[in-house]
């Protein structure tokens, strides 16, 4: 073995967002995670992401490393603070704070969203240079930060600092592809290279800053293989499975994994009655304290079916709607924490208002709130229409609730349907887009539930099942190798 390609990597990984700063959905996880296991395996990672403006520098004590970075934009120039934090043991979190870009209520869906964050990945690539660090791997993740691998082919080509550096991109939802005007390639400096894509008529005029990262880094990943197998299909690939597939022998899928130390029922906080796999009979204090916090009548026996997710079309809440007076039918308790789009909303809480005894909404964002539903439900729906790994369901059996989820990407992954003849089997699931395919698959459950043997058994293998990062990490090490390796051979 190669004594060089063993050494410990300087990994840099960028993401528009990390847990415990900023989350919108599963990226922020997988981002405050990984690194931990990477550290654990001896690597030298740091992170970078926006300071965005509720981002508090007090509680997350951070400090200022860098007080005036100038950023080269294409036609301006741009002066930028840099502060850090850390997660850990101690892995630095370096934020690039430019109020006029990030401190603003929201952290996506503004017309400027392209200029922002093209600047935050200038602004990250030049501190690395203030800071000396050059990385072996440049992580990118999402839209977000998919023109860095295009830079390294065009502004940092000749760049000795960044010369050995290689790029993985990972693809959390190709759903978000960041898609924007001509202009935005005179703003990241890269408009002479063109459109880059007349043959995909969709891509013809537009510029897809997904699909940059895409076609420009040295190696690509998504987060689980089915997922990878799921995007080089049309179904799936969100227009750029022809991309995809032309560069299939760069594309690796890897499972998230969840935090185990933060996802803990045997020692969270947040949920009233701490329980293990061995003690499975606490798990009723925390049905109590949920249905008492949902304002519904606190019963053992009734069955608790809950959701936690952004409030979005890709999560089948229309499934959902179309069974929702046969589901209630069967007297079961629905529990739902999600935000999101507002028709979902309305539906939510006119389901709640007519079927005040059996559902309960939180249309909020809440994390501690989230906890005390995965250890208090019973059920965990996820009937996506797509899921590229799906966290919700890991966390659900972690915390002893059973998930019953369509049969797609990470979903397919991680959940077994369970068969009564053999006994094998970790939840339920359906493989049709189908409110009845849906429904159906509650109905097993339901049945199931009523044999409290089995559903123990069902409970315990999903909360003894390894789905930490450390498995995963190993895998995302290959894969760095591997991209250094194609960076090397320059094709
Ligand atoms: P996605 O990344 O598509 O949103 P995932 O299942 O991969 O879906 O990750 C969602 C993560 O966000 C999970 O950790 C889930 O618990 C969390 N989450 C989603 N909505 C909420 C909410 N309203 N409040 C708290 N946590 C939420």
């Amino acid at each position: 073995m190669d004594i060089e390609l063993e050494r410990p990597l300087r990994i840099l990984i960028m993401a528009a967002e990390i847990v415990p700063f900023a989350k919108v959905g599963g990226l922020a996880d997988v981002v405050g995670a990984l690194p931990k296991a990477l550290q654990d395996l001896g690597h030298d990672v740091r992170l970078v992401m926006p300071r965005y403006g509720q981002v508090s520098p007090e509680r997350f004590q951070l400090t200022s490393v860098l007080d005036a970075v100038t950023v080269k934009m294409s036609q301006y120039q741009e002066q930028v603070r840099i502060m850090q934090g850390s997660i850990g043991n101690d892995i630095p979190v370096y934020m690039v704070d430019a109020p006029r870009y990030f401190d603003r209520e929201n952290i996506y869906g503004y017309i400027d969203d392209g200029e922002r964050f093209i600047l935050f990945c200038r602004a990250a690539l030049e501190t690395m240079r203030l800071l000396d660090w050059s990385p072996d791997i440049i992580h990118c993740n999402d839209w977000q930060t998919g023109i860095v691998p295009n830079w390294m082919h065009t502004v940092y080509h000749e760049d000795p600092f960044f010369s050995d550096a290689a790029t993985v991109y990972t693809i959390h939802n190709l759903a978000y592809q960041g898609i924007f005007g001509y202009r935005i390639l005179e703003v990241a400096g890269v408009a002479s290279g063109g459109f880059l894509y007349p043959q995909i008529v969709e891509l013809a005029n537009v510029v897809d800053i997904m699909a940059r990262g895409i076609h420009f880094s040295d190696a690509i990943t998504t987060v689980s293989e089915r997922y990878a197998q799921e995007i080089l299909t049309p179904t799936f690939g969100e227009k750029l499975d022809p991309l995809l597939r032309s560069r299939r022998e760069r594309l690796f899928g890897i499972l998230n994994g969840i935090d185990y130390l933060e996802m803990n029922p045997a020692t969270d906080h947040y949920i009233r009655s701490q329980f293990n796999s061995a003690s499975l009979e606490k798990r009723a204090g925390n049905k109590q304290a949920l249905q008492e916090r949902a304002h519904l009548p606190v019963r053992s026996d009734v069955p608790l079916l809950a959701m936690i997710s952004r409030l979005a079309d890709q999560k089948g809440f229309d499934l959902i709607s179309q069974i929702s007076q046969p589901l209630l039918a069967q007297g079961v308790q629905l529990v739902v924490l999600g935000i999101g789009d507002q028709h979902y909303h309305e539906m939510f809480q006119n389901l709640a208002v007519r079927y005040p005894q059996q559902v309960a909404i939180f249309l909020t964002f809440n994390s501690e709130l989230a906890q005390s539903i995965y250890a208090g439900s019973d059920m965990f729906l996820m009937p996506s229409r797509f899921e590229p790994c799906g966290l919700g369901q890991l966390i659900a059996m972690r915390y002893g609730s059973v998930p019953i989820v369509r049969k797609v990407g990470g979903l397919a992954d991680t959940v077994q349907e369970y068969d009564p003849r053999s006994g094998l089997g970790n939840g339920f699931t359906f493989d049709n887009y189908d409110p009845w395919d849906l429904f159906a698959a509650i109905v097993r459950a339901l049945e199931l539930f009523r044999f409290k043997d089995v559903w123990r058994t069902l409970q315990q293998r999903g909360m003894e099942a390894d789905h930490s990062w450390h498995a995963s990490a190993m895998r995302y090490v290959d894969v760095y190798r591997d991209a250094i390796a194609f960076h090397k051979s320059g094709k």
